[in-house]
């Protein structure tokens, strides 16, 4: 990031990568003015979280927030909740700098952190979709990041991550913001929710040709599902709907997301 207007306060001045390390690790940062301690146990992370906001990377999601409304981006929910969310903590120390590009980055795994246009647009469709805002479930949680922003649309998100260290990873990152009406699972996404079946929206963040029927057959006359569907490296963002027992589906953005896979892993 540059410093913009001259102002360059303490933490404005270094890279956000130099101010933050791994959850967990404990280490002094000594600033010109303060000591920012970083968080040794799950019950410092409420403070750090906050302290962790500088200057700089609000500015730089302000800014995200102004290209995303010139991309087109038009719903103030979503644009309040993108600037909310600070997308830096949900990435590895060497990521930060990047963090407010509009664009995907690897989280490990061979995943990614989706690009905040395509989560904000996601974000947009499904609130124009939704019936209501109580319930959606996100199938690929990745490190959490649509999760959080989901988190400030619907009363209460469900979301499932087949891989374990990702799931456990975007439990932290949604502790460290206090985010709690979000809930969780390690588990195949293409079985949907065991025990739920009545979904306002479901968001689907990873890459199918065709959707499973288990995730089809959540699709009651209220609930709507967007997903990008699509071959390898092409897939169009689809909202589906059930209309009168007939679902339908109507296409839009072009985009490009990880595959949608089978069972669980480590
Ligand atoms: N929602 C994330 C996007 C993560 S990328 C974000 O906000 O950035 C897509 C994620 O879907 C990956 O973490 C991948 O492991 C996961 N995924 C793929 N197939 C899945 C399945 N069948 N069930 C659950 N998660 C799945």
């Amino acid at each position: 990031f540059q410093a913009e207007d001259g102002i360059r306060d303490s933490v404005a001045s270094r890279g956000l990568g130099d101010v933050y390390k791994r959850q967990g690790e404990s280490t002094n940062f000594a600033l010109s003015t303060f000591t920012v301690m970083l968080p040794s146990s799950p019950n410092s992370d409420q403070r750090t979280a906050r302290q962790f906001e500088t200057r700089r990377s609000s500015r730089a999601r302000m800014k995200l927030v102004k290209r995303l409304k010139h991309k087109g981006i038009r719903n103030p929910a979503v644009l309040d909740a993108i600037e909310a969310v600070p997308r830096h903590l949900f990435l590895d120390p060497e990521q930060f700098d990047n963090a407010y590009v509009d664009t995907a980055l690897p989280i490990g795994h061979a995943q990614t952190i989706s690009q905040p246009f395509v989560v904000a647009l996601m974000s947009e469709m499904v609130l124009t979709a939704a019936k209501n805002n109580r319930r959606v479930l996100e199938i690929g949680t990745g490190c959490g990041y649509q999760t959080a922003i989901l988190s400030h649309l619907f009363d209460k998100v469900y979301s499932v991550e087949r891989i374990l260290s990702l799931s456990q990873r975007a439990e932290k990152n949604l502790a460290l913001l206090c985010i709690n009406n979000a809930t969780l699972q390690h588990s195949d996404g293409t079985d949907g929710w065991p025990g739920h079946e009545t979904f306002d929206a479901i968001i689907v963040t990873a890459a199918s040709d065709n959707l499973p029927q288990p995730l089809l057959r959540l699709i009651k006359p209220d609930t709507c599902l967007i997903a990008p569907i699509g071959v390898s490296g092409y897939q169009q963002l689809t909202t589906l709907r059930n209309q009168n027992g007939l679902i339908s589906s109507e296409t839009t953005e072009a985009v490009r997301f990880v595959p949608l896979l089978s069972g669980t892993c480590d």
